[in-house]
């Protein structure tokens, strides 16, 4: 799309976020990018993968991943040996970056936390509070127990991606920004069905389709197309997902079926509507909007460029206060468990010594909480039954659970099953053997009467039981209807 720019941007914050920000969440990731045309693709993709390379320096420092590298159709069978080789004459191969977008968002919530700010969740506005034409607060509802109360403030920021539009007509009918929403899935497949190295990169038809490796999984994603049904619980169909079948296996020697599948989850893109009809075409691009005075409203962008539109909407609001704020300085705050991390690393196998905790357990650790693993670690310390692996999850420890609850803000044993944790998609049984142990181990820390653990477990399993339904259906508006029913929120009992 010609938005050198935007890709600029996003290069030097995963730049950020690998070498200081979040170098415990963010690591590099190799992909392939198989060619197809003999002659002219080579030098085009080529020139393409330079740029991307060198935008993403700063001042001549690396941009924390490797650069790319041209590679034969034997070098690419060698890197990937379950690809047709009918299918592709050669490859580039690149870096991007990965993260677990969900353990991202906590991290910074809890940074924040850290440096003084308050956050709440399950705290829904509702209205605004007015004095004139002024914004001075917020009316919120607790979605726990439905309780309302207001918030005061100099100045309000309105960052609610998808549902913008719902909470810009609360304040008024002169909203500035449009947003649209784009439904993205994906699949999550073990990561023996088929063997490579490296992630994959393929064009399809609108946009392009990656493979990613996931720890023992791969996902494979994405698709592109409008969503206005339930904003909440966008459902994936199982024309999405044969869709995404189809176009992984035009690549691989022996095809994925749907029996190959553990887990599929959907989410929405934000995007800035504008006159063209394709999401795929929309710009990724953020936009910050005064509407009216005391109301900042931020929309757009993308998950890698988070900070940036958060800088640019507190520049947005403090322009408009009395009192004089400094410059931000998040491009120089590394998140919780961002100090040090690297020098635990290195000190791995002592940690497993004296933890008993076996080292590639630790390294799973170090590789969610940073420097704060040995939190986790002095948990089992504290009660030797806390490094049991959860039933069906073999990956996580009780531990993780009980770290969740008290320092992680999970309110929920779904709150643990799919954000805290993966378990939801990369569990055979999506977690239904997990949840009651989950449960047991949230319930004395939360209080939970026997009833509410009990509620928390069958709402789960009738949350799976909707999911599961759903992806049989085949198209957007029945795979809703069998997503819809199964709210979020319990009520405090
Ligand atoms: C399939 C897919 C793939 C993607 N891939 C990438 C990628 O590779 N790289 C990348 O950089 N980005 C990617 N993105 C984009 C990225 O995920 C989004 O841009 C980002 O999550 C948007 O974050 P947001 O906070 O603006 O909005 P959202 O994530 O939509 O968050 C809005 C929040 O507002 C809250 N809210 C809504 N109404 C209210 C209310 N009345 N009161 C209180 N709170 C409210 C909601 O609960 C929600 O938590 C992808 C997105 C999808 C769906």
């Amino acid at each position: 799309m010609l938005d050198f720019g935007l890709v600029q941007e996003a290069l030097q914050e995963r730049s950020l976020l690998l070498t200081r920000i979040a170098p415990h969440l963010v690591r590099p990731v190799p992909f392939l990018y198989p060619l197809t045309h003999r002659f002219w693709e080579r030098p085009y993709v080529g020139m393409g993968m330079l740029l991307y390379d060198t935008l993403g320096l700063t001042g001549g420092r690396s941009n924390g991943v490797p650069v790319h590298k041209h590679l034969f159709r034997r070098g690419t069978l060698r890197a990937a040996p379950s690809l047709r080789d009918d299918v592709m004459i050669g490859s580039v191969r690149y870096y991007d970056a990965q993260v677990d977008d969900a353990r991202m968002v906590v991290n910074v919530v809890r940074t924040a936390a850290h440096y003084g700010a308050h956050a709440a969740n399950r705290l829904a506005v509702v209205d605004f509070l007015h004095e004139g034409e002024h914004v001075v607060g917020a009316r919120v509802k607790n979605q726990e127990d439905g309780t309302e109360f207001a918030i005061r403030a100099k100045q309000v920021i309105n960052a609610t991606g998808v549902w913008t539009d719902e909470t810009q007509a609360l304040v008024t009918d002169r909203g500035q920004l449009k947003v649209r929403a784009s439904k993205g899935i994906h699949l999550v497949v073990p990561r023996d069905r088929f063997q490579s190295t490296v992630g994959l990169i393929l064009r399809t038809e609108k946009s392009v389709l990656f493979v990613i490796p996931w720890g023992r999984h791969w996902i494979i994603g994405t698709t592109d197309t409008d969503w206005r049904l339930d904003k909440a619980h966008p459902a994936a169909s199982s024309k999405d997902i044969d869709y995404l079948l189809e176009r992984v296996n035009k690549v691989l020697k022996r095809p994925l079926t749907r029996e190959d599948v553990e887990g599929v989850y959907a989410g929405l893109r934000p995007l800035l509507a504008g006159e063209n009809d394709s999401t795929a075409k929309l710009s990724r691009e953020h936009v910050v909007a005064h509407p009216v005075p005391g109301l900042v409203v931020v929309a757009g962008g993308k998950f890698t460029t988070y900070r940036v539109m958060a800088r640019d909407a507190v520049d947005e609001a403090t322009r408009a206060m009395d009192e004089r704020v400094p410059a931000s300085c998040t491009d120089r705050i590394p998140l919780l468990g961002a100090d040090g991390f690297r020098a635990v690393w290195n000190r791995r196998q002592r940690l497993a010594d004296r933890s008993g905790v076996h080292v590639a357990r630790v390294e799973h650790l170090l590789n969610r909480y940073g420097s704060l693993a040995g939190e986790v670690l002095d948990l089992i310390k504290a009660r030797p039954e806390l490094a049991e692996p959860l039933p069906g999850a073999d990956d996580y420890l009780g531990a993780e659970v009980v770290y969740a609850t008290t320092h992680e803000g999970a309110r929920h044993v779904h709150d643990v099953l799919t954000r805290r944790t993966r378990i939801a998609i990369e569990a055979w049984d999506r977690g239904v053997s997990a949840v009651p142990v989950v449960a047991d181990l949230m319930a004395p820390l939360l209080g939970w009467s026997h009833v509410q653990r009990d509620n928390e477990v069958a709402h789960y399993l009738a949350r799976v039981r909707a999911e599961r339904l759903s992806q049989q259906q085949p198209d957007d508006e029945s795979a809703d209807a069998a997503r819809m029913g199964v709210d979020d929120i319990l009520p405090v009992k």
